[in-house]
């Protein structure tokens, strides 16, 4: 107990009761979350407790060396910030969320911090000095950044499909008071159907995803008719396919059986692979593929569309990541299709590989285990 150690030897000559006090006092701040420093009026450390330790990642602080030395934090654009100077333009209680500290292995933290100036009894100088109170905030300030790119990009991305089917209805009314033209009237409410139907999706990616946020997700097992499922799926996609001029396989191994696993998930999965085979393939074909492996089924997504490039691949699974290609950024979506999928992947212990080229294509594979 560094704080307590430090100060024992002082105390030898208080009286008894504020012996007591001052030990009470110690034990508290010691059993502190947040580390606590404090520093005299040249910001030399006086006491500090044993989160002040975990935070600094040392063993061991001198009591009387420069807290400068001990302590140099990044500002938010990298640039180190001098802690004597902060200390000292504390002429009344401040906290900043933007500092970070980097450590020897090159890893980063984001810090809270407070400084108060205060009157300390212990001051090796003059009796006046400040208290600082540090608290790592990584995991707060990831979670908020993560809420407000979230915020930001969803309502970007539901921006573009409602201004779409919002002209399009006024578009309709527009044509329906003047000329009647119902052929121009079909063609605006059929776009604006397709942008309603796109809102309804992304609805639904985003309720999928907060509910496998939270945990909520379980798996009901069931057989599911391989064949069946991946017939199913190629023809409620056929008619998108043969309107962007693709073409469109189903092949199911004739020795595939049953397989047990969450169908719903399942079809999900695929569903994601094949709406993004169709989103991201300009010509050529898309063929959907189920095959027995030895652990369960092996299903395939081909396509012959613009391909993955290395780096991306890293990515392509994270919340939000979207190609920079002015190829993908043409298709609307949340890049939250993959990540769910992953999500949903971890569910039924499934696994996922990826085998991708640019402007050649990609395949999807997903090994389905066999559930008990
Ligand atoms: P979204 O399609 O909404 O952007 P996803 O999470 O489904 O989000 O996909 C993330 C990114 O992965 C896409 O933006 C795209 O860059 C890339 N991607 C996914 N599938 C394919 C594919 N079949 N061909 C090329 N790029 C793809």
């Amino acid at each position: 107990m560094p704080f307590k150690r430090g100060l024992r030897r002082k105390t030898k000559s208080l009286p008894k009761t504020a012996r007591l006090e001052h030990e009470r006092l110690t034990s508290l701040i010691n059993s502190m979350a947040d580390a606590v420093i404090a520093v005299d009026e040249d910001v030399k450390v006086v006491l500090y407790n044993a989160a002040a330790l975990n935070i600094f990642d040392i063993n061991n602080i001198k009591v009387g060396s420069d807290l400068g030395s001990l302590f140099k934090p990044l500002d938010h654009n990298d640039r180190p910030r001098e802690v004597d100077a902060m200390v000292k333009a504390a002429d009344r209680p401040v906290t900043s969320r933007d500092l970070r500290l980097k450590y020897a292995d090159g890893s980063l933290i984001n810090l809270y911090i407070s400084i108060a100036p205060v009157h300390l009894g212990y001051a090796s100088k003059g009796d006046r000095g400040y208290v600082l109170l540090l608290r790592d905030i990584t995991h707060e300030k990831s979670l908020e950044e993560e809420r407000d790119e979230f915020i930001s990009v969803v309502s970007h991305e539901l921006r573009t499909p409602i201004a779409v089917a919002e002209g399009n209805i006024g578009n309709a009314q527009f044509i329906a008071s003047k000329s009647g033209d119902m052929d121009a009237i079909k063609q605006s409410l059929k776009e604006a159907h397709e942008q309603v139907l796109f809102l309804a999706d992304m609805v639904n990616d985003l309720s999928t995803l907060s509910r496998a946020e939270r945990g909520k997700l379980h798996v009901e097992v069931a057989a599911i008719d391989v064949k069946g499922l991946v017939e199913e799926l190629a023809s409620n996609y056929q008619k998108e396919a043969a309107a962007k001029g693709l073409k469109l396989e189903a092949e199911v191994a004739v020795d595939v059986k049953p397989l047990h696993s969450s169908e719903l998930y399942v079809r999900e999965i695929l569903q994601n692979f094949i709406t993004n085979a169709l989103k991201y393939t300009h010509q050529g074909e898309i063929d959907i593929k189920a095959a027995v492996d030895p652990k369960g089924v092996r299903f395939t997504v081909r396509d012959t569309g613009i391909g993955i490039s290395k780096a991306d691949q890293e990515r392509i699974f994270d919340k939000f990541f979207r190609s920079e290609d002015f190829r993908t950024r043409e298709a609307s979506g949340t890049g939250l299709g993959l990540y769910v999928t992953l999500k949903l992947t971890h569910l039924i212990h499934a696994e996922i590989s990826l085998d991708s080229e640019l402007n050649k294509g990609s395949t999807f594979t997903i090994l389905i285990p066999e559930l008990a």
